[in-house]
C-alpha cells in the first residue's frame, strides 16, 4: 500500500507532466462511462484521500480510488512499464508521457457540467419541432445543464434546453432510446445526450401522437419487451409521464438493490449502474422466457 505522501508525490509528478496538454490517448479498460473527447486538454490532477482525480477541459472527470492495491505510474513514451499490461486500468497519453493506473479497485468517469464555459447558453433552447434546427447546440445545452442531480424527464421540459417539444414526445423519446426518465444528468454521456436530441427531434417532427408506444398506455403491454407500462405525474407543473420500467431501466439509480447501497462502496458510476440495470433486465427477460416455457 502506498503512503499518502507517496500518492501526493505521484500526483505532483503527473501534474507536471500532463496538465495543460491535449490528450492523445485515453483508455479506461472495462469502464463504460463518458470519456474525454479526443485532444481535450487535461486541466487538473488532484488528490482526495486515497483517490487521484484527473479533470479535462470538456468536463470529464476520472476518479481512481487506489485503496490498498492501486497505483499510478508515469513513463516516458517509449519506456517499458514496470507492471504487466493486463493490470492497467487506465492509460492516459500526452506528448512525451504516458500515465498508467494499475490495479485500482474502482475507476469511474463522470461529467461535471460547467456553465462558465458556455456563457451564451441563456435564453430559449433550439426549437426541435422545426427541420434544420441546431441539434448540436441543443446537445450542448443538455451537457451544460446546471443541476447534475436533475432528472432527464424534467430537463426535457425545460425551455432553456429545448423548445418545440411536447409532453407526449417526451415519453415517446425516452422510450425510443431505452433510457430511464429518472436518470440523472450527471450520468448521461455525450453520446447519450446526442442520441436523445436526435431522437427527440425525429419524434417531434413525426406524427407520434397518432400511435404512441407508451403515452396514454398505462397498464398495457410494452410493444418491445411485453413489460407493463407505468404512469406518473411529475414536475412543476405536473405533467403525465409514461414509461416501461422493464426496458427503460438504463441509468436508473432506483433499481440498485439495497444490499449494494450498504457497505463502503455505493455504485454511482454509469458503467456500474448500467451493469446492474442490465443484470436486472436479463433476470426479468429470463423470467418471461421461463413463464412462457411453463405455459408451453
Ligand atoms: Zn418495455
Amino acid at each position: 500500500m502506498l503512503s499518502s505522501g507517496k500518492i501526493a508525490h505521484t500526483a505532483a509528478a503527473m501534474r507536471t507532466a500532463l496538465v495543460g496538454l491535449p490528450t492523445l490517448r485515453f483508455d479506461a479498460m472495462s469502464t463504460i462511462g463518458p470519456a474525454p473527447v479526443e485532444r481535450s486538454v487535461i486541466e487538473s490532477i488532484t488528490v482526495k484521500r486515497r483517490e487521484i482525480l484527473v479533470q479535462w477541459d470538456d468536463g470529464i472527470v476520472l476518479s481512481t480510488a487506489l485503496r490498498l492495491s492501486g497505483e499510478w505510474h508515469l513513463y516516458r513514451t517509449d519506456e517499458m512499464w514496470r507492471k504487466e499490461t493486463y493490470r492497467a486500468r487506465v492509460v492516459i497519453e500526452v506528448e512525451g508521457w504516458v500515465a498508467v493506473c494499475f490495479d485500482a479497485p474502482i475507476v469511474e468517469t463522470y461529467r461535471q457540467p460547467d456553465r462558465k464555459r458556455h456563457p451564451q447558453s441563456g435564453g430559449v433552447g433550439p426549437n426541435i419541432s422545426q427541420p434544420n434546427t441546431d441539434l448540436s447546440g441543443c446537445t450542448q445545452r443538455l451537457l451544460d445543464y446546471r443541476y447534475a442531480d436533475a432528472m432527464i424527464a424534467d430537463v426535457l421540459m425545460d425551455e432553456t434546453v429545448v423548445s418545440g417539444f411536447g409532453n407526449v414526445a417526451r415519453s415517446e423519446t425516452l422510450w425510443a432510446v431505452g433510457l430511464s426518465p429518472f436518470a440523472k444528468m450527471a450520468d448521461l454521456s455525450y453520446e447519450d445526450c446526442a442520441v436523445l436530441v436526435e431522437t427527440a427531434s425525429r419524434i417531434a417532427q413525426s406524427d407520434h401522437e397518432a400511435s404512441p408506444s407508451v403515452y396514454g398506455r398505462n397498464g398495457q403491454r410494452c410493444n418491445r419487451c411485453h413489460g407493463t407500462i407505468e404512469f406518473k405525474s411529475v414536475g412543476h407543473p405536473r405533467r403525465n409521464l409514461y414509461w416501461c420500467p422493464e426496458c427503460q431501466g438504463r441509468l436508473d439509480r432506483r433499481l440498485i438493490p439495497n444490499q449494494l447501497l450498504q457497505g463502503d462502496h455505493t455504485p454511482t458510476h454509469p458503467a456500474e449502474l448500467m451493469y446492474i440495470a442490465d443484470a436486472i433486465a436479463a433476470r426479468k427477460r429470463r423470467k418471461i422466457f421461463d413463464d412462457l416455457h411453463q405455459i408451453g
